[in-house]
């Protein structure tokens, strides 16, 4: 199911309505695959799209395409709000920018690529950290599909203090200090932050998004 499915053959194949809200994790221990089933379910904040959004063709689990940067694994798990229960077969798109804070596009695709979630409601990408841009904190765009007329849009925010580490670091450090923290964002407003944890040479950035149908 993971290889070269078209989104749009995907999208036949997926149905429900949905209204995000993102299960906090207490005191378990991480499953490889992603986010902890809890319970104390709360809302996720709807976040805006941005203006760099493009259709991707293909499903991919690795969107670096060689860019350079700190090696990032990106962990999400779908599931229902309330109950927590693991949502399987809804296509996650991510986006973000390299590390020099610039998007792909004019038919470039790197750091973009859809996912579908497993049985567990796993979904992961193998990205690099993203740099920022003016005007912007750190982050990363997602949506995710359960039919072709729902869609919801979000964007996943990084620690201050990691992104700073991480900007201190080659080839991020070769640009000025960036202008934009979380809390000086237009859109942040405590939007859903992913839980960092070093992994390898690099980190493991993991959240559950759930949906309430
Ligand atoms: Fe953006």
């Amino acid at each position: 199911m993971h290889g070269d499915i078209d989104r749009r053959q995907l999208l036949g194949l997926l149905g429900g309505s949905l209204a995000f809200a993102a299960c906090t994790r207490r005191g378990r221990s991480e499953p490889s695959g992603g986010e902890s089933s809890a319970a104390g379910c709360t809302v996720t904040p709807s976040q805006t799209e941005g203006p760099y959004y493009v259709e991707l063709d293909k499903v991919r689990r690795d969107i670096t395409e060689g860019r350079p940067g700190m090696p990032l694994l990106v962990a999400l798990k779908v599931q229902e709000a309330g109950s927590c229960a693991p949502i399987a077969n809804a296509a996650v798109d991510v986006w973000h920018c390299d590390a020099s804070g610039d998007y792909s596009d004019g038919g470039a695709t790197f750091l973009r690529g859809t996912q579908v979630t497993d049985a567990d409601g796993n979904v992961e990408f193998l990205t690099v950290y993203p740099g920022w841009y003016p005007g912007r904190t750190v982050h990363i765009h997602a949506k995710a599909h359960l039919d072709s007329r729902s869609e919801f849009t979000t964007q996943l925010y990084f620690d201050d203090a990691v992104s700073d580490a991480v900007f201190a670091t080659a080839p991020y450090n070769d640009r000025g200090k960036r202008s934009t923290t979380n809390v000086r964002d237009s859109i942040y407003r405590s939007g859903p932050q992913l839980r960092l944890a070093k992994e390898g040479g690099g980190y493991r950035g993991s959240l559950a998004i759930g949906v309430k149908r």
